[in-house]
């Protein structure tokens, strides 16, 4: 069976959704998440666009990943001057990522009324933009923007741009249903058009999910002979999203019999989804295919029973193909296996059921540990008894004042005892998580010097409306940054949202003082 690529575009393409964003350092952890998935090719962007594009390829050429490559994302050279004069073309260039993706045109009307090009021009364009490209070392690739509505109007010029590029040495030619407008049958005779007209040239798809086709529609061109796949965690993207990467490995491997990832690696397609999630701060969609928490629910006692009896006769697969489980709460997927790797890792000694039920006890109340694995790991400490706080608290106080003119002061004091000795420390900040962080660390770091270098890089507040009982908890999430390119998440919970504030920093700050892993 033909071999197919997966290429995310979760950190380009997929940034384009209303309200999404990731810093630099988080775009750094999906990277490794996917990674771990299996994806093949990752886009992280164009690497000079503003300052945090360029601050994450910075950091990206320094990591180092076990199978993905990273692709850099640009235009084709802007008309009237050559690709080595074009200044996008030189930042791909210079940028360390092995892979580039073009997007040019491939439908007469952008290139005629858009661009505002002759076709030759635009051919040229395309052309001379890979042809730069590798002869500068880059495997190329292109995406050919709007080639579903260009097939439609002219099917001949959109194959000449496919063409253009695939002569001048792109290794892959990705054709774009950039409008999401197109429905699967379309696809998959445009598709299989190309693949008769250019034979030999690999083909790649990318889809939108306007018409609720997204998934389909690139399952659609695989079958056409598409032998990249395009897509996004969770779907997310501009309008209604990019074509979902979590359900079409699933559909690739688990229907269609392809083997694109390890079975290990398929086992880890809920947590990929729920991690990048919790990033995002959105909660996760417990109805998404084969990795939401209802994905596997029965809820009818007839089928309760059915699945007692035999789950195949009310599931399409077995939920812990994809890391799933009936129902349940979010990180009791993870499993013993993964709590007793994570704890080797720490060199701890756990009982991973007894860690696996305490878990299951605090997501029952809110907590979730997809992204505070500072948290976790504190946890799994203290489930092997090898947990220190420290210190012990007397009392923390804040004091937000607005006054008149508008202006907002934040005060916090705090009271604790530090190897017996008591110490209160008040401090101003620009809110109150910064005053209480600020006076806390002022007297942790008498004891403790390499404190003073943590960076509080992110600070997530979700009101949590799922959870029972009586008034509605506040969830914080902190991130973590020790200045030396390791972060790591933080969880509070309580009704009151500075005292769940409170709670992530602190377990951020023990997280800080704990041993470095063992081994790597
Ligand atoms: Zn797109």
């Amino acid at each position: 069976m033909t071999t197919i690529q997966l290429y995310d575009a979760t950190l380009r393409d997929g940034m384009g959704g209303g309200g999404l964003s990731l810093t630099a350092d988080e775009k750094v952890r999906v990277v490794h998440q996917l990674d771990a998935l299996g994806v093949d090719l990752i886009e992280a962007g164009f690497p000079s666009s503003n300052p945090k594009e360029q601050q994450l390829f910075e950091l990206l050429s320094r990591e180092r990943l076990d199978h993905a490559e990273v692709v850099a994302f640009g235009m084709t050279r802007r008309r009237g001057v050559t690709a080595a004069q074009d200044d996008g073309l030189r930042v791909l260039v210079g940028s360390f990522a092995p892979v580039c993706t073009l997007v040019g045109k491939s439908s007469v009307v952008h290139v005629e009324r858009v661009v505002r090009v002759t076709r030759e021009e635009n051919l040229a364009m395309i052309a001379e933009s890979i042809a730069f490209l590798v002869a500068q070392g880059k495997r190329a690739i292109l995406d050919a923007e709007h080639f579903f509505d260009g097939w439609r109007g002219d099917p001949g010029y959109a194959i000449d741009c496919v063409r253009a590029a695939a002569d001048a040495g792109a290794e892959r030619v990705v054709l774009c249903d950039t409008n999401g407008g197109s429905l699967p049958h379309e696809i998959a005779q445009a598709t299989a058009a190309v693949g008769i007209a250019l034979p030999g040239v690999a083909l790649g798809i990318h889809c939108h999910d306007d018409t609720d086709c997204a998934v389909a529609n690139t399952l659609a061109a695989v079958g056409a002979g598409a032998t990249q796949v395009q897509g996004t965690i969770n779907g997310i993207g501009e309008r209604t999203g990019n074509a979902n990467l979590l359900s079409i490995i699933a559909n690739l491997q688990l229907k269609l019999g392809h083997r694109v990832v390890t079975d290990h690696q398929l086992a880890r397609l809920t947590e990929t989804g729920h991690f990048v999630d919790e990033l995002l701060n959105r909660a996760p969609n417990p109805f998404q295919p084969y990795v939401g928490k209802h994905a596997f629910a029965h809820k009818a006692g007839l089928h309760a029973a059915g699945v007692r009896t035999d789950a195949s006769t009310f599931e399409q697969i077995d939920p812990a193909l994809v890391g799933n489980r009936r129902d349940l709460l979010v990180s009791e997927l993870a499993g013993r296996a993964t709590v007793s790797e994570k704890a080797r890792d720490l060199g701890l000694e756990v009982d991973a059921a007894h860690v696996i039920e305490r878990v299951k006890e605090l997501e029952h109340q809110g907590y979730s540990f997809e992204t505070a694995d500072g948290s976790f790991e504190l946890l799994l400490r203290k489930e092997a008894g090898a947990y220190e706080p420290l210190f012990r608290l007397e009392s923390w106080r804040c004091i937000v004042e607005q006054r008149a003119d508008g202006k907002v002061e934040t005060e916090a004091t705090i009271k604790i005892f530090v190897d017996g000795e008591r110490y209160v420390r008040t401090a101003e900040g620009n809110g109150p998580v910064n005053a209480l962080d600020r006076a806390l660390r002022d007297a942790l770091t008498e004891i403790h010097p390499h404190l003073a270098d943590l960076e509080l890089v992110n600070f997530k507040v979700r009101i949590l409306d799922e959870t029972k009982g009586t008034g509605a908890i506040t969830r914080v999430l902190l991130d973590t940054s020790d200045g030396a390119g390791q972060v790591w998440g933080s969880i509070g919970l309580n009704e009151n949202v500075i005292a769940a504030s409170w709670q992530a920093l602190v377990d951020s700050l023990e997280r800080a003082m704990q041993p470095a892993p063992a081994g790597t």
